[in-house]
């Protein structure tokens, strides 16, 4: 069977992607790396296999991070050779990669060929003696449309969407840096949380996030607890209500302002879905499985600006704003980037914010800054790595122009 007839049909979310210069050939094949369960077992059927392959190549792929089919041992030689001939197994190119003291890692991948076309990916390790929970912040998206006001990614502007091969490798990948050294059979998969937090918008790539999620939460794959994978929305309300028939995965809320008004700024996507609509998509979320435990509460995350939205009359907003939600809150201390407009709220801020929030019974927590000495807010790396897209350029022009005015007037 030829590749082009393969690649048009049960695998067309998942282009080739090589970590490399592409040769004409590798381009042409397949991608097995991003291919949920279902698309695997109709390439299989296609090409005249058994549907069974899918979970074996599927189980070598995600769980000993094998790329070479020649490896996959309890495949026949036939096949094999059958498969190196029409597929790949490809994850993105790793063309940055910064692992900091404090057991971050970062990577930023290339997933084209123009400028602009790197997303990164960050791995941050639980803040205790084991370090055993290592949660992965995965992108979606080429930079991101939404432009929220405090957002590195929002000011790169919009390149495209990415693929299931491009999100899940991220994660394949991720997992693989602990396991170069370790012999095939004996490597484990070792993050054991994912947060679709990272640039973009989720919910506006959403076939290819959600095949990428049923991926993560296969047994054939990466086999990870419903409770364990996240996804992060900025308030995209009709995919929230499609995401309760699609799948049962956690849900995270950027909220980031109690009121619309404060919104309407911060989070511009709140113009079209307004606060009181997104509440009430996020209780659809909740009440139609209650008893699941991934969807007994939203967590709410919200980002501290100084001066913007951390005094103590937002708090009491957001008390009335969430006394309906079964919701988390966590408070994210706003990690300044090159030209970013806001400032980092004060601790002592960012206590008595918690304690009023607290006090009125919510579970809030404080979320450690980490990896500061690598970069690890959202988009910031890529920023720093490929800083040219006319987004940027305009911004930058602005914030040259507003610090003209301030010189002048001064
Ligand atoms: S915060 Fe998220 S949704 Fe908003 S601009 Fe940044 S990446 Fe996009």
């Amino acid at each position: 069977m030829s590749t082009e007839v393969v690649a048009t049909s049960a695998i067309s979310d998942a282009q080739p992607q090589s970590p490399s210069a592409p040769t004409q050939k590798s381009v042409e094949k397949v991608n097995l790396l991003g291919l949920s369960r279902p698309q695997m077992e109709k390439f299989f059927e296609e090409i005249g296999e058994k549907k069974f392959r899918a979970g074996q190549v599927m189980k070598w792929i995600h769980q000993f991070f094998v790329t070479d089919f020649a490896e996959m041992t309890n495949i026949s030689g036939k096949l094999r050779e059958k498969l190196e001939k029409i597929c790949v197994i490809e994850a993105p190119e790793v063309v940055h990669k910064n692992y900091s003291k404090d057991g971050t890692r970062k990577w930023v991948f290339r997933v084209g060929d123009g400028e602009g076309s790197l997303v990164e990916t960050v791995l941050i390790p639980a803040d205790d003696k084991t370090g055993a929970r290592k949660t992965l912040c995965i992108s979606s998206q080429v930079g991101c449309a939404l432009d929220c006001s405090f957002c590195s990614t929002g000011k790169q502007g919009f390149q495209r969407d990415l693929n299931q091969a491009e999100i899940i490798g991220q994660l394949w990948m991720a997992n693989y840096s602990y396991m170069e050294d370790i012999p095939v059979l004996e490597r484990e998969r070792s993050v054991t949380n994912v947060v679709m937090m990272g640039m973009g918008e989720p919910l506006l790539n959403y076939d290819a996030v959600l095949n990428s999620m049923r991926i993560m939460l296969d047994d054939f794959a990466y086999g990870m607890s419903k409770r364990r994978v996240t996804l992060s929305t900025s308030g995209v309300v009709p995919k929230i209500d499609q995401m309760v028939k699609d799948i049962d995965v956690a849900l995270a809320i950027s909220l980031h302002a109690p009121n619309d008004e404060l919104r309407n700024e911060l989070v511009p996507i709140n113009k079209k879905y307004p606060l009181e609509q997104l509440i009430a998509a996020c209780q659809r979320y909740i009440a139609k499985d209650g008893n699941e435990s991934s969807r007994k509460h939203v967590t709410i995350e919200y980002v501290m600006l100084d001066g913007v939205n951390d005094s103590l009359t937002h708090a009491q907003e957001m008390i009335k704003l969430l006394k309906n939600l079964p919701s988390k809150i966590n408070l994210i201390p706003f990690n300044p980037f090159p030209h970013a407009p806001y400032g980092r709220s004060s601790r002592n801020k960012i206590i008595s914010f918690q304690k009023a929030l607290s006090d009125a019974g919510f579970v809030c927590t404080i979320r450690q800054t980490r990896g500061d000495d690598i970069d690890a807010a959202c988009g910031q790396l890529v920023g720093q790595v490929a800083d040219r897209t006319r987004r940027a350029e305009q911004w930058k022009k602005k914030v040259a122009a507003q610090n003209e005015i301030i010189r002048s007037q001064g």
